[in-house]
C-alpha cells in the first residue's frame, strides 16, 4: 500500500517508497520543480517555447512547465519541427495539435520541407549518414532557429535521465567528450549570441516515469516509435543501459551524478570558445557553413 494514502501502489521508486496514481503524480511533479529551481532553469520573466515531438517526454514537460509557470506570469509556447517521417510524424504531430489545442497554448509547426527543399526521408535517400545524425542537426537547427524567432528566452525540451545517460555514453564511445561539455540539465556558457539557452525540466526523471505519469494524466499521446529508432546506435546502448538497470539497479543514476560532479571540469575546458556566424544562412556555425548548411551542400553534390 502507498504509505502516504494507503490506496494500491503503481509505483515503487529507487528506495523502495510505494506510490499510489497520485503520489507518484505528486513526487514527479516535486522532483521536475525542483530541478528547476536547483538549477535555476526558469524565472519569472523568462519566456519559455517548449520543443515538442508529440511523445509523451515533451508533452509532459510542456505540460508541467504549463501548469505551473503560466500562472507565475512565464509565457509558455510550443514549437514543433515537422521532419517528413512517413507513418510517424503526421500521427505525432495531431497529438501535439489536440494537446495544444485543449491546455491553449501556441503551438508553432516548421516543416522540414519547406525550410530545406525536401524531407527528411527524401533527404537520407541522397546520403549514407545515419537518419538520426541528419534528424539531429536539421532538428536543432530549426529549433533554435525558430524559438528565437518566437522570441524565447529558454529551450525547454523533454529530455528525461535516460536520454542523458545514453546521449553521455554515446559521446564517451565516439570519444567525443566536447559534445558531452553541452549536456546538463542547461546548457553553459553560450558561444554564439544567437543561441537560445536550452533547459530540461524532466533530467532527473526516469523515461518509465515519463511513461507512467503521461499515463496517469491522460496526456493524448499514441505512443508509437520512429520508424528509424530500431536501427540507431541510441537504441542500442538504450538496450545495453536497461539490462544493466535491471540487473544494477541505480546505474542510470549513478552515471549522471558522476557525470555532474565532472561537468564544471569540462566546461572549464571546451566551452570557452566563441563561433561564428554560417556564410550562408547567418545561424551560428563552428566552420563557415553551419552543419545543416553542410549537409544540404554534400546533398546536392
Ligand atoms: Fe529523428 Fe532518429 Fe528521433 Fe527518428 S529516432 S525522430 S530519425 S532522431
Ligand atoms: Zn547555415
Amino acid at each position: 500500500m502507498c504509505k502516504m494514502c494507503e490506496q494500491k501502489p503503481v509505483y515503487v521508486t529507487q528506495n523502495q517508497r510505494k506510490l499510489c496514481g497520485s503520489c507518484f503524480v505528486k513526487y514527479v511533479e516535486k522532483k521536475v520543480l525542483k530541478t528547476i529551481r536547483v538549477h535555476k532553469l526558469i524565472n519569472n520573466d523568462d519566456a519559455v517555447v517548449c520543443a515538442v515531438s508529440g511523445g509523451k517526454d515533451s508533452l509532459t514537460c510542456l505540460y508541467i512547465v504549463d501548469k505551473f509557470f503560466r500562472k507565475r506570469g512565464v509565457e509558455v509556447k510550443a514549437l514543433l519541427i515537422n521532419e517528413g517521417i512517413k507513418g510517424y510524424r503526421n500521427e505525432t504531430l495531431q497529438d501535439a495539435e489536440k494537446f495544444c489545442r485543449a491546455h491553449d497554448i501556441s503551438l508553432r509547426v516548421v516543416e522540414v520541407q519547406k525550410e530545406f527543399g525536401r524531407t527528411l526521408d527524401a533527404y537520407l535517400k541522397k546520403t549514407k549518414l545515419m537518419p538520426c545524425t541528419a534528424c539531429g542537426i536539421f532538428r536543432r537547427y530549426l529549433i533554435n532557429k525558430y524559438a528565437r524567432e518566437m522570441g524565447a528566452t529558454k529551450l525547454a525540451t523533454g529530455h528525461n535521465l535516460d536520454d542523458e545517460a545514453q546521449s553521455l555514453l554515446m559521446n564517451q564511445f565516439k570519444g567525443n567528450m566536447q559534445l558531452s561539455a553541452k549536456l546538463g540539465p542547461m546548457t553553459g556558457v553560450l558561444m554564439h549570441e544567437q543561441f537560445i539557452r536550452r533547459i530540461k525540466p524532466l533530467y532527473f526523471i526516469t523515461e518509465k516515469e515519463v511513461a507512467i505519469y503521461s499515463f496517469i494524466r491522460r496526456l493524448p499521446i499514441t505512443y508509437i516509435e520512429c520508424p528509424y529508432y530500431r536501427n540507431s546506435l541510441r537504441n542500442t546502448v538504450s538496450e545495453h543501459l536497461n539490462a544493466l538497470e535491471h540487473k544494477y539497479a541505480g546505474t542510470k543514476n549513478g552515471l549522471i551524478n558522476a557525470f555532474l560532479d565532472v561537468l564544471p571540469e569540462l566546461r572549464k575546458k571546451y566551452q570557452h570558445k566563441q563561433i561564428g556566424t554560417c556564410l550562408s544562412c547567418q545561424e551560428p556555425a563552428a566552420k563557415e557553413l553551419c552543419k545543416a548548411c553542410e549537409l544540404l551542400e554534400k546533398a546536392l553534390k
